[in-house]
């Protein structure tokens, strides 16, 4: 599988532009995914022509929760290329023009190599303020011959509990994505991949913890896996 991040807080390449949000595309066994859709969808839609992505290209939409900055993009993406299915976290409602919605809370397989965790929180704030702050988000694991790779938005309900929701299907390999305040460190350890981008607060210890797995991230950015 391969993901390109179209959309991250960070950037090293001069043609594209450092901007709050978070969007990648994950292309694996001929499903073209687009997990979030960053804060602008006019600087998606940039961001994805100067990559080289053809809007028309893509098959399904994952938003991994409703914060402006992982859903800002979607209806400006849903413009270029409504013939999507979008898999949206339940408290969304009215998403047009898709060619199909799927409102996600529990945990299920999307296809054959697509799972997601379903709506999770965290266990240390009460659901009702969760729920009114957009705090429940769901994460998209990508299954592949070393095992699953784990994207995720913000990691709002907690890294640890995203990898424990993984873990009843596979084996978590890599874990990209936003990781927000996160800095229990050792719940990394078995991952060979760790790509902490985005909202990541503690970016330089994971990369003096774990030097070996630590990928930098940053708009254009690929992994190959
Ligand atoms: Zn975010
Ligand atoms: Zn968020």
């Amino acid at each position: 599988m391969r993901l390109t991040i179209i959309y991250d807080n960070e950037s090293r390449n001069e043609k594209l532009k450092a901007d709050w949000g978070f969007s990648c595309l994950i292309e694996s066994d001929g499903i073209n995914l687009l997990f979030d859709t960053g804060t602008s969808g006019a600087l998606l839609m940039e961001h994805m022509k100067v990559i080289g992505i053809d809007p028309q290209s893509i098959d399904e939409v994952f938003i991994s929760h409703i914060h402006f900055d992982h859903a800002g993009g979607l209806a400006t993406f849903l413009n270029a290329n409504g013939n999507v299915t979008v898999y949206a976290p339940s408290p969304v409602r009215g998403i047009r023009p898709a060619r199909e919605v799927v409102y996600i809370n529990e945990p299920m397989w999307l296809n054959e190599h697509f799972y997601t965790t379903g709506l999770l929180g965290s266990e240390e704030l009460s659901p009702d303020f969760q729920n009114m702050m957009g705090l429940m988000e769901q994460s998209l694991a990508i299954q592949t011959e070393k095992g699953l790779v784990v994207v995720a938005g913000c990691s709002h309900p907690g890294v640890g509990n995203i990898l424990d929701a993984v873990k009843t299907v596979g084996t978590p390999y890599a874990l990209i994505g936003g990781l927000h305040g996160f800095d229990d460190f050792d719940v990394l350890k078995d991952l060979s991949v760790i790509c902490p981008t985005h909202c990541t607060q503690h970016i330089a210890e994971i990369e003096s913890l774990y030097p070996g797995e630590f990928v930098r991230g940053g708009v254009g950015e690929i992994l190959e896996i």
